[in-house]
């Protein structure tokens, strides 16, 4: 078994690898490690190997899971700038925790939920960083807002005047499917929309690109990511509980 620092060494060098191929600069790409399922340990680990970004998918989880934290990260994550984005669907009675627990959600796709978030972090003073999740295929398992669709549209027109929340930019998942070329005709795609979008809604930030996962991220980055979002290739497989 590699350790968790030689997992992430190979890893930067095949995001390097990426960079260079797209003749784009390393530092326009972001590494999110996802720590879902994986105890506070790891995070731990992760921290001290020098990752700063973490992806969680579920509110309760990482509630439990920061309980048991460290001091040591706990005050670094003021000191040393470590950040945990929530990357699974968020409903809206969730909100209020999300903005407590969370420094950005990563998953927003209603009004609704914009809403109620900027109300949250309002109310901490605080300011959440957002990206809009774009739904861009038809599973029916897949969450995030369709692109052309109504909600998204009300969502971008409000979401400047939502003081407790600043967009950023979009991410996706792409769908499940062996064939690489889908993965990046789903990137490709959502990097076209998002320069739209940005014409469109001169008030909002879309600087941000999240697409990528361990098994596409370097497709993620050949299609302009500037965020990848990478679990499995850093910490292993995941184990569910049996259901
Ligand atoms: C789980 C998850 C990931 C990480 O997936 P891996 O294939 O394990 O790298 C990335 N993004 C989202 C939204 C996820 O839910």
């Amino acid at each position: 078994m590699s350790t968790f620092a030689e997992r992430l060494s190979a890893i930067e060098e095949k995001i390097a690898a990426a960079c260079a191929r797209a003749g784009r600069s390393r530092d326009e790409v972001r590494l999110m490690a996802v720590s879902k399922t994986h105890p506070a340990e790891a995070i731990e680990e992760a921290v001290a190997a020098g990752v700063r970004l973490f992806g969680e998918n579920r509110v309760q989880e990482f509630e439990r899971k920061s309980e048991s934290l460290t001091t040591v990260v706990r005050a670094g994550a003021v000191r040393e700038g470590i950040a945990v984005h929530l990357i699974g669907h968020l409903q809206s009675n969730k909100t209020a925790k999300a903005a407590k627990l969370f420094s950005g959600v990563d998953t927003v796709d209603s009004l609704k939920v914009a809403e109620r978030l900027s109300e949250a972090a309002l109310a901490l003073g605080a300011q959440l960083r957002v990206l809009v999740e774009i739904k861009l295929s038809d599973e029916a398992a897949k969450t995030g807002a369709g692109p052309d669709s109504e909600e998204l549209r009300l969502l971008f027109e409000r979401a400047a005047d939502l003081k407790g929340i600043a967009v950023r930019g979009v991410m996706t998942v792409p769908p499940l499917d062996d064939n690489p070329e889908t993965a990046r005709a789903c990137f490709r795609r959502l990097r076209e929309l998002r320069d739209g979008w940005a014409q469109a809604y001169p008030r909002l930030s879309f600087d941000e690109l999240s697409m990528g996962m361990s098994g596409d991220f370097e497709i993620g980055i050949e299609e302009g990511s500037t965020l990848v979002r990478i679990g499995t290739a850093l910490f292993g497989k995941r184990e569910y509980p049996a259901a």
